[in-house]
This record gives structure tokens, sequence and C-alpha cells, in this order.
């Protein structure tokens, strides 16, 4: 009989997603080798053993919009004018003054917080422009190598305040897709030429071959929208599958007609929406004061009707958003509450933060299932429905079959 391990890690007793049944879970080289019933268990062999003691596993989370570089400036959130322009402007004040170190310490604080939430792949924008140079994307590229044992990191650098409104901001992306950005994003909403802007971004892409992340649509006026130059563009360019749009806040204010073409519009177009409800909630409608209605898109009706979606977390502890703890899960239960979705809802709310986000983000082998990477993480509920409800903590991590993080038990005494 061999004593070769015929696993590096079992993880025994673990519950999945629509199944009360226990299995146990096999990895081999990083991946899951097998997944085993614990009804027909038998004798197994494997180096290391964790006991998920029934509780829920889940992939590990997406988060498919993040701003690092600008996280943790709730220090300086005082004072200011509130609202959409006044936290770009506040940033901006500030970050002529961001080091490298800096970005990095705040960076890395936010980055382990939602590593020990259960993230486990997320793309981070970054503001490049003449203000903050490359300094920004240098400090998050080196995040990106040194938590690469705990999350898959992917840079999204953008014009935050315009592109041809801002002279230098140009040349500076391009520097920084030369030198190892993953994607680009825009904000045409902040530029003197939305048009030109939307224009020169897809441009820029095509010349790299990156895929695209706008900021878009984020206000509640329905009378106006650049979602139809997006779309026109993505087909006329042939990046059907590789466009993202966040916030979008508007499909929030639409009418069921307008709300309904727009929707058919993006799902032929293949471009995918994210929504950033603290963010979205926060900014939105403040002119309406506490009876302000909810600004933020309905991404679960987009993903019934074909088109990608997800939620994701946007700020953290800054003007534009003064909360986060990087957990997605909260984000997704507090998507659920403000759209009404009880039990009945949950499952496909979770997917908006695992599948569908992997979708989003083009990443592959992502799910449990044999060959897929072993990117897991076991919550602290032994049910769907209980771990969406009640936020569970996410009580250890795997990624890549490798601990990345385990939480200590709470004792009441
Ligand atoms: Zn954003």
């Amino acid at each position: 009989m061999s004593s070769v391990p015929l696993f590096d890690i079992l993880i025994r007793n673990a519950t999945l997603q629509g199944d009360p049944s226990l299995v146990d879970i096999g990895i081999r080289d990083g991946r899951v080798a097998e997944i085993l019933p614990v009804a027909q268990r038998q004798e197994t062999k494997a180096r290391v053993e964790e006991d998920a003691g029934g509780r829920l596993v889940l992939p590990g989370f997406v988060d498919t919009h993040v701003h690092l570089d600008k996280s943790c400036l709730l220090a300086c959130c005082r004072g200011g004018g509130g609202g959409l322009k006044g936290a770009v402007s506040a940033v901006s004040r500030l970050k002529q003054d961001f080091t490298e170190e800096d970005v990095y310490r705040r960076g890395a604080r936010t980055i382990e917080m939602a590593i020990l939430q259960g993230t486990m792949h997320m793309r981070t924008h970054v503001e490049v422009d003449p203000r903050v140079g490359l300094r920004s994307f240098a400090a998050i590229q080196r995040l990106k190598r040194d938590y690469a044992f705990a999350i898959d990191l992917s840079i999204c650098v953008f014009p935050q305040e315009g592109l041809l409104n801002d002279p230098g901001t140009e040349a500076l992306l391009e520097q920084a897709l030369d030198g190892g950005a993953d994607l680009l994003g825009g904000c045409p909403y902040t530029d003197s030429d939305p048009s030109a802007h939307m224009e020169r971004i897809f441009a820029m892409a095509q010349s790299h071959d990156v895929d695209l992340d706008f900021h878009l649509d984020f206000d509640l006026d329905p009378s106006w929208t650049h979602m139809d130059e997006i779309c026109r563009l993505a087909e006329a360019q042939g990046w059907q599958g590789r466009v993202a749009i966040g916030h979008v806040t508007k499909l929030a204010a639409m009418d069921e007609d307008a709300f309904e073409r727009h929707v058919t519009r993006l799902a032929a177009a293949g471009v995918a929406v994210t929504a950033l409800p603290s963010t979205d909630l926060y900014l939105n409608g403040r002119d309406k004061g506490f009876r302000a209605v909810r600004g933020v898109a309905p991404v679960h009706l987009l993903a019934e009707r074909g088109v990608t979606a997800s939620i994701a977390t946007n700020n953290v502890l800054n003007p534009f958003t003064p909360y986060g703890d990087c957990s997605l899960l909260r984000m997704a239960n507090l998507y659920a509450n403000l759209m009404h979705l009880g039990p009945d809802g949950f499952s496909q709310c979770l997917r908006l933060i695992t599948q569908d986000a992997a979708r989003l983000m083009r990443i592959e082998d992502y799910g449990i299932a044999p060959g897929h990477a072993a990117d897991l993480i076991v919550l602290d509920a032994t049910d769907e429905d209980e771990a969406f409800g009640s936020i569970a903590p996410a009580q250890m991590g795997f990624k890549n079959g490798r601990k990345t993080f385990e939480r200590q038990a709470r004792i009441l005494r």
C-alpha cells in the first residue's frame, strides 16, 4: 500500500451550495482534485486535514470594483461639502501629497481587510494624472506582488478627473499600460468632452489589447445616458464581453420602457454592469435628504435578462464612502435589503459576488469543481440562507490550496 498521500489538503465535512449532504474536498497541486460524499467515505490520505464542521464552503469572493489607492482617508472626510463633486475635489487635493509609501500602507490595510473577509480576486481602480503621476500605480503594483499568496489583484488605471481636459494624463496612462497595468478605465462624466473621452479610451484599449471598466451615469437624471455610446463602441470594436460599467445609477431612475430598452441593449452589446451600493446610497439623492429614492442600479434584474452583473465595494473609509469593512457579503446583504429581496433572492445576490463577478473579470477555473483553482472559504453558517442573512464571517480561507487565514472562534464566558 502506498504511503504517498492522495491529497495535499482534505477539507472534511463541508456543505456546498444547494445541497445539504456533507462532502470532503480533496485538494492537490493547488486545485480541487475530488469532491467525495461523506456518506460514502473511505479511508483517504492527506498531508493536512481541516474540519469545516458542516459549515458552508464557497469559492473565494470576487470584488470587481475597489479603489485601494484612495482608501482609508477617513481622517480627511470631515468638513467636506459632500456629494460626488465634493468627494472628487477632496481627493484631488489630497492626492498631490500621496507618496508611494502612504498609498502602499493604506492599500495594504484595505487589502488585508478584504482577504480576511474571504475576497480572493479584486479589480482595483487606480487614479493616474499629473497630480499623482505614477506613484499610486507603483504602490499598487507592489501590493499585487506582495499579496499574491492570498489574492489576485487586477489593476485598472483610469483618469478620475477627465482625459481631454487634463493635459498630461493620457501620456501617463500610456506609461502605466506599458508598465503592467491590466486594464483601462474611463470616467466620461468628469470630462469636458465625454464622447471624445469614451472614443479615446476605447482606442487606447484596442492598441494595448486590454479590457475596459468605466465609471458611468452616476446620477439620477434619466433624461440622458452614456450607455448607448458605450454599447455602440463595444460593438464597433468587437469588445463585447470586455467592457464593464460601474454605478449606472440612472437605471434606478428610469421608467419601465427606458429601463427595458437599455437592459436589452447592454445584453446585446455584452457590456457588464456593477452596482456599488454603499457609495451609490451615500452620494445619490442628497437633495431629497432622507426621502431620497434608492440610487442603486437593480443589477439582479439585469442578470435575469442576460447582462453580466456584479455587486462590489468601490470605496472604503474615504470622502466617497466613509464606511466599509471590505465584506462583500455585507455589501450583497445591503443590496438585497434595499431591493426588498428575501431568501428567494439570496442565491442570486450571492452569485453577483461570486460566479457572475468572476465572469465579469473573465476568471478561468472559478468555482468548486474538480480541476478548478482551490480558492475556497469556509463561512460560519451551515447553509446559504443563514450565511447570507446573517453576514456570516469567513472562518478560514485557502488560496490555490494554501491556507491563507483563519479566524479564531469567539467564546462567550
Ligand atoms: Zn469607483
